[in-house]
């Protein structure tokens, strides 16, 4: 019999995804939580948002639950302390109503996570107090609803595990404290207490490290695919799919801020020549050093290069005039020109070039946007016609 020792999937894809931070993170694991500097602040930004809707039903949960064990404190306590623990239980509720309120305005989120905390802490509190003065009168009062508070942080507040963590454990030295204090039960009990909320924080933690290990990796891997699916893989520019969306985009913001587009299209010329004189091999490499240089003509930041299909790419630029346009596309040119890379088979050079088609557009002239690619891709098709490895406008 033989053993085959299971080779780790999950690696094997991402080596074919790489360079990205997401595919990097996943390959490196994250056993402590924790991810890179830049990524670890885009996973919490992310997860602020994603834990909206969880802190809302939490918090709804959280007030009825402590309403009911707010009427059941008057069947549990016959005593006048009753009213105390009343008043710590309103008070509390304020708290809680104050919270849902600035939950509702979806104005403050960078309050969020304090504020969860802030409540946790302040339920925990109130809960430990409530407990040691109804022990005072009946030792037998349950404290078990500390327990379901180091749950809610563990599971339903949207806390990352370190904050439930120092949040739970707070909560139960609180409650030790409180019990010390007010002497309402003995020390064998409270030691009998303390562990059983102990075991059940062991559990809340392991169960909060699973969750957010896997929310963790959902983080990476929908991260990725949406790099995967916006960009080509053999260049890592945008693809076509991404370049429409992001061209109404870009033209919408245009209008609005009126500024003027312009589009290069941009064409290999005898490519095809290329592959079959230097190998397919050679074609793609040639194709990701194209990549390259358009990269790094679009730097500014509304600025985009794209891989239509095939060896033609695109490059939007963003608030530029024509001229410059043109100058920028003429630059383009030359610099592959300058990388001499041979091309044998081209019958309109010795080395190998490509034609450029430009079309500008200002928002106010009333063009639209098909207008703006028709227009390049004739300029295009002109360049072609005119002898290629040329810019026309
Ligand atoms: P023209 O100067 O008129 O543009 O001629 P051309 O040969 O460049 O244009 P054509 O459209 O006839 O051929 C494009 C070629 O690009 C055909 C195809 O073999 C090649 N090609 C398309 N995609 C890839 C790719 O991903 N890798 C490689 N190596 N070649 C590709
Ligand atoms: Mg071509
Ligand atoms: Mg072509």
């Amino acid at each position: 019999m033989r053993f085959e020792v299971p080779v780790p999937l999950s690696h094997a894809w991402l080596d074919d995804v790489r360079p990205s931070p997401y595919a990097d993170q996943l390959a490196l694991g994250f056993r402590w939580l924790r991810f890179s500097r830049p990524l670890e602040q885009e996973y919490r930004d992310y997860l602020r948002g994603d834990s909206l809707e969880l802190k809302r039903i939490a918090l709804s949960v959280g007030i009825l639950v402590w309403l009911a064990f707010a009427a059941f404190d008057f069947v549990l306590v016959e005593a006048p302390e009753v009213w105390w623990i009343f008043s710590i239980r309103m008070g509390v509720l304020l708290l809680l109503c104050l919270f849902g309120w600035l939950l509702i305005q979806r104005k403050y989120t960078y309050l969020l996570q304090p504020l969860s905390l802030a409540s946790l802490l302040a339920l925990g509190a109130a809960a430990s107090l409530v407990v040691g003065i109804a022990h005072r009168v009946d030792p037998n009062y349950p404290y078990e609803g500390l327990l379901l508070i180091c749950m809610a942080a563990y599971f339903l507040a949207g806390l990352r595990l370190s904050e439930a963590l120092c949040c739970s454990l707070l909560v139960m030295l609180l409650y030790i404290a409180v019990e010390l204090t007010m002497g309402g039960v003995d020390l064998a009990r409270l030691i009998n207490n303390s562990l059983f909320l102990l075991s059940g924080n062991l559990v809340g933690a392991v169960g909060c490290y699973l969750l957010e290990f896997k929310s963790r990796e959902h983080f990476l891997i929908s991260r990725l695919m949406r790099v995967l699916a916006d960009h080509d893989s053999l260049t890592g520019l945008n693809n076509r799919r991404s370049f429409n969306r992001q061209f109404e985009r870009l033209w919408r913001q245009a209008q609005r801020e009126q500024r003027s587009l312009a589009l290069l299209l941009c064409d290999i010329d005898h490519f095809k020549a290329y592959n079959d004189r230097y190998g397919h091999q050679a074609g793609d490499n040639v194709l990701q050093r194209i990549g390259g240089l358009l990269q790094d003509a679009a730097r500014r930041p509304l600025d985009m290069a794209v891989r239509l299909g095939g060896e033609e790419f695109a490059v939007l630029l963003y608030d530029i005039a024509e001229v410059e346009a043109r100058n920028h596309a003429e630059a383009l040119r030359q610099t592959l020109l300058a990388l001499n890379i041979e091309h044998e088979g081209s019958s309109t050079a010795s080395m190998l070039t490509m034609s450029i088609g430009i079309a500008c557009i200002q928002p106010d002239e009333g063009g639209a946007l098909a207008q703006l690619y028709e227009h390049a891709d004739r300029a295009l098709y002109e360049a072609k016609a005119f002898g290629r490895n040329q810019v026309v406008a």
